[in-house]
């Protein structure tokens, strides 16, 4: 679908009966169209790009370069085989690239980093192998091929249409990019804003030592990108970046809240904390323990990224026992 002149909007389906979408966007250039993001290495994902690209006629050879704004297998997965069809080019920032490999293609370490990381956080050994795993289902919905062109902060991608400024925004993924157009004020800007849901931003072995911290720097520096329109890897189009922004930098303090009450009556792990959060209150409010086995993973990774953030605030503290990080609040 045309959604404004010059960008086609595709909703690609995710996997294994999965609800949602990601949106990936066809930018039309004298000199060439880019694609913005792709989807789940899929047949179905593939046919759904297809029919997309149809209905729009346009085909598989009009796109010159498929720019990734990060490499979670919703962006990334089907990127290799779109690139054979298309004949084109594979673009995404440099730091992005670097995860690729310890992600996909030689993942035991990353395992083992994980397995540490959530262990020394209070996962209980009958948990641990579970939630450790959870993720390896999504390999198989990913190429994990290399890109063909890499991206430095400041870089500007032109098709002869539209210029684009490169602009790196660490937090949800550290190599993650949002895709500026000055002269039309437009944002792409992958999951880094999402109307509906919050970003997930969690603590792991690839993130960065307080990507939440990094995810707000992030959404503080777009302020100074005036756009008329948002165009979000999930989700509906928007024109609100300063108030959708804010919506969720308040999220992050109101969790930062609770978590201290959380603090308020002992010293707790992350994993202790994490089942006292009401999750996915945009539904209602799912307890801890009535989440899937994926779901609980983010979900601890998420309280830790936050209690990082508290540290480095100076609002609570941290001791080992044990070998476990205990959290005290400090307020
Ligand atoms: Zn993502
Ligand atoms: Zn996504």
């Amino acid at each position: 679908m045309q959604i404004v002149a010059g960008v086609h909007q595709i909703k690609l389906p995710f996997p294994q009966d999965i609800p949602g979408h990601t949106n990936v966007y066809v930018v039309e250039g004298s000199k060439g169209n880019i694609l913005i993001d792709s989807g789940w290495d899929s047949s179905e994902v593939l046919w759904a790009f297809r029919e997309g690209l149809k209905e729009d006629f346009l085909k598989f050879q009009d796109i010159n370069w498929i720019v990734i704004t990060h490499i979670h297998a919703d962006h990334y997965g089907l990127a290799s085989k779109l690139k054979e069809l298309c004949q084109a080019e594979v673009v995404m920032h440099r730091i992005e690239a670097g995860l690729i490999t310890s992600r996909y293609r030689d993942f035991d370490g990353l395992l083992g980093e994980l397995r540490e990381e959530l262990s020394s956080h209070g996962v209980p050994q009958d948990e641990l192998t579970e939630l450790n795993e959870a993720s390896l289902w999504i390999n198989q919905f990913v190429s994990p091929d290399l890109p063909d062109i890499m991206l430095d902060d400041g870089d500007i991608i032109s098709n002869g249409s539209f210029e684009f400024d490169v602009i790196r925004t660490p937090g949800h993924s550290p190599g993650h990019i949002c895709l500026y157009e000055a002269r039309k004020r437009w944002l792409f800007c992958g999951d880094h804003v999402l109307f509906e849901t919050t970003p997930h931003v969690g603590f792991h072995p690839q993130s960065g030592d307080n990507p939440l911290q990094d995810y707000i720097n992030s959404l503080e520096m777009l302020d100074r990108y005036k756009s008329n329109f948002i165009f979000p890897g999930h989700g509906p189009v928007f024109n609100s970046l300063k108030l959708r922004a804010g919506e969720i930098i308040q999220h992050h303090e109101q969790r930062k809240r609770a978590i201290m009450e959380i603090l308020n009556d002992g010293l707790k792990s992350a994993y202790q904390v994490a089942t006292e959060i009401p999750w996915k209150a945009e539904t209602g409010g799912t307890a801890f323990g009535d989440l899937s086995p994926w779901d609980r993973r983010l979900a601890i990774l998420e309280t830790i990224a936050h209690l990082k953030l508290l540290a480095s605030e100076g609002k609570v503290g941290k001791i080992d026992q044990n070998g476990i990080s205990l959290y005290l609040s400090k307020a």
